[in-house]
């Protein structure tokens, strides 16, 4: 079993006018990426400030790494670090200048930190460039790199790929996963846009209106909605056997029915259909079953006259 570093127990955060957070109850694990997925102002910011002592819980409580106790809960914070609402930069500083001065006050005395964190997040080569010269790409992978000056072995990032072109998103994506193969961070990150999570997370917390909807590895994620031939033959068995050992197949399911959703070679169906026929197998029915995120998104997260449905797997409940 995977070790929690995170647990939320019936975490409530009531303000005067509305309940942010409802009685939310989640459990977080080590080197994992979790998603924190819903629409704008369902809860995500709330729930991570109440992680990092920002905002304090109403009703329940935050368990980080085993600890919920106030005092145990600062010391726990130290191994984390918490990037929430745009990262603050001196715009007139270049990266380095801003790192150094995070760097004291922070209290790190190791300065080739600042060279390892900007290799990092590939800002090694910024020179003189001051911030304010900086693409939102650039300025999130400076957030990054300040949050990185402590070695965290958690990361909380509220949003980090809001409002990034594809090829930011891109950047960033890969940065994390970097850091969470390479350095062994687990990290959580929300978003209100599904498809900027869809290819990073090993697990999502899907979130609305300050209720857990629904959590769910990436595993369980891709048999629900990724995009996959789905296969039903006279002989789904046979047609199992023929799929792997003819054809090596690995990434498959079997559903309930005994029908065969394959993850792989999807351009290849002309030829998945001729081996099964040429071993005995007639195919009853093939057909491509769609990715469809923002489908799966409204399904979990959607459904009420107050959702404006924007672009992509974008919802919002601001009007
Ligand atoms: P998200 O991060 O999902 O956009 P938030 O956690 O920021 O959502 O907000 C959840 C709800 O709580 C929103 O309706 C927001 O208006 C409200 N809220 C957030 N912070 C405060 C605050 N400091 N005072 C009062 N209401 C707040």
């Amino acid at each position: 079993m995977s070790e929690i570093v995170i647990e939320a127990k019936n975490l409530t955060k009531q303000y005067i006018k509305q309940k942010a957070v409802d009685n939310a109850s989640f459990a977080i694990k080590k080197g994992s990426i979790c998603g924190l997925i819903g629409p704008n102002g369902s809860g995500k910011t709330t729930i991570m400030k109440m992680m990092g002592g920002l905002a304090l819980p109403t009703e329940g409580s935050i368990e980080l790494f085993g600890e919920s106790e106030e005092k145990k809960l600062a010391r726990a914070r130290s191994r984390m670090s918490f990037m929430i609402e745009t990262p603050y930069a001196k715009e007139v500083m270049t990266a380095r200048e801003n790192l150094e001065k995070q760097r004291l006050q922070k209290g790190i005395p190791d300065k080739k930190r600042i060279d390892e964190v900007l290799e990092t997040v590939g800002l090694a080569d910024t020179g003189k460039k001051p911030v304010k010269a900086f693409s939102l790409g650039m300025r999130q992978r400076l957030g990054i790199a300040n949050a990185l000056l402590t070695r965290p072995e958690i990361m909380v990032l509220d949003e980090p790929i809001n409002g990034l072109d594809p090829e930011g998103i891109i950047e960033i994506r890969e940065l994390l996963k970097k850091l969470n193969r390479e350095e062994h961070i687990t990290i959580v990150i929300s978003s209100h846009i599904l498809s900027e999570l869809s290819l990073l997370c090993t697990d999502y917390i899907f979130i609305r209106n300050g209720l857990i909807k629904r959590t769910l590895t990436a595993d369980e994620f891709k048999k629900e909605c990724a995009e996959c031939y789905h296969i039903h033959t006279d002989n789904d068995p046979l047609a199992l056997a023929v799929l792997t050992e003819k054809l090596g197949i690995t990434s498959y399911d079997v559903d309930k029915d005994g029908s065969i959703k394959l993850y792989e070679r999807l351009d290849e169906q002309r030829i998945i259909s001729k081996t099964l026929f040429e071993n005995g197998v007639i195919p009853v029915r093939l057909a491509v079953q769609e990715a469809n995120l923002e489908q799966y998104y409204m399904n979990i997260v959607g459904g009420d006259d107050n959702v404006e449905h924007n672009k992509g797997t974008e919802l919002s409940d601001k009007a």
